[in-house]
């Protein structure tokens, strides 16, 4: 089956007691002994949880998917498999809470971590000789839209006999299937774009291993890592509509890239399907589109900057991507705001660096909302 089908009807049936088309939501936290399906406490697995990992590992064309409670705790799972003296080699544009997770919590237990940047030919060197348990890979990267280069790293990964993990969430399994290029772990924020509408949390991981899979399942009941089963079962109507709006979402995405690349108000225009772009022959061999995020640098101080961004009526100013709705996000002040300026510049992340969530409303009326703003400053 096709994408698009597999997200309407894979674990998607209807209800077998009672025939309705909508699954039911199951809020409760406990089964009866000796029922049929061997359910028992919704810590450990609840029919709204099955009936989303049977879609999402369909998506990502994976034998197995486990839901958590959100993308870090997704992450949460994936790391407390580790233990003292371990090492990670991870990207270093990875997402900021994935660096905190490890920075203030796991390093506490002995597990080190090493940031290197994955599209540099040096980088293979490393982890040939370091040999960590885990190689952690994002792609594309927050905010900067670094393409990595995942079956190289994961061929590299595997010689070196460490497993690979992967954050799809800017991709989603629409654009791309992390699992198919050689990735172990893959885990998706399905808080995101695969629920599409800002109103729930929730994160998966999916693995080809049987031994992950153990190891997921049990991170999921033995830390208590579990979803609601309303927050599951609202994933699983969203992620329904999932290939319409990725389809919205990257279309108008690379028209607003290419419109603003012309504008004399921008210095940089960063979107992994221009020409521009760094990886643009890496990411059209690896992705079906280039994503619905955009990244710009504007020819502004950081003065000018706040006000465009209060001017903007259709972008409110916030975290998060992947909704239907526009967002727009000025990394210096909110998402990498804690992280001092030199170091944040020594990666790329100026002051004036803003990335734009592309919803999708109408084309017209996202730039002409963007043109008034760019005017008023
Ligand atoms: C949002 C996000 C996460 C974390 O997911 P939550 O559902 O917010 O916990 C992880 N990685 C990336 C790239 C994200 O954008």
């Amino acid at each position: 089956m096709h994408f698009s089908t597999q997200s309407i009807h894979t674990g998607q049936s209807p209800d077998p007691q009672t025939g309705a088309v909508i699954s039911p939501i199951y809020a409760t936290s406990t089964f009866e002994y000796g029922n049929p399906e061997g359910f028992d406490y919704t810590r450990s697995g609840n029919p709204n949880f099955r009936r989303l990992d049977q879609t999402l590992a369909a998506l990502d064309q994976a034998e197995f998917a486990t839901v958590f409670g959100s993308g870090v705790t997704a992450i949460t799972a994936i790391v407390s498999t580790l233990k003292s003296g371990d090492l990670v080699i991870a990207e270093e544009n990875i997402y900021g809470c994935t660096i905190r997770l490890f920075r203030d919590i796991f390093e506490k237990f002995g597990v080190n971590i090493k940031y290197i940047d994955l599209t540099k030919p040096e980088s293979e060197k490393v982890i040939l000789e370091q040999k960590p348990q885990l190689l952690w890979l994002e792609s594309p990267t927050n905010p900067l839209l670094k393409i990595l280069n995942i079956p190289r790293l994961c061929e590299v990964a595997h010689r070196a006999g460490s497993q690979v993990v992967m954050d799809n969430t800017f991709a989603s399994p629409y654009l791309q299937t992390p699992l198919n290029h050689g990735v172990d772990i893959n885990f998706t924020s399905a808080t995101k774009y695969h629920n599409g509408h800002s109103n729930a949390m929730l994160g998966v991981v999916t693995t080809n291993h049987d031994d992950w899979q153990e190891k997921m399942i049990f991170a999921q009941k033995a830390l208590g890592l579990q979803p609601s089963p309303f927050d599951a079962w609202i994933v699983s109507q969203g992620v329904k509509t999932l290939e319409l709006r990725m389809e919205r979402h990257c279309k108008n995405a690379l028209d607003i890239a290419q419109w603003l690349e012309m504008l004399p108000e921008v210095e940089r225009v960063i979107y992994p399907f221009l020409l521009s772009h760094p990886q643009y022959e890496l990411a059209k061999n690896q992705m079906k589109a280039g994503g619905g995020i955009v990244t710009v640098k504007l020819d502004k101080n950081r003065e000018s900057i706040e006000k465009f961004l209060a001017k903007l009526k259709l972008f409110p100013k916030a975290e998060s991507l992947g909704g239907v709705e526009s967002l727009v996000c000025h990394p210096a002040s909110m998402t990498h705001a804690s992280v001092p300026r030199a170091q944040r510049e020594a990666v790329g992340l100026s002051d004036n660096l803003v990335r734009f969530s592309i919803g999708i409303e109408h084309i017209d009326d996202l730039k002409k909302d963007i043109q008034q703003a760019l005017d008023s400053v």
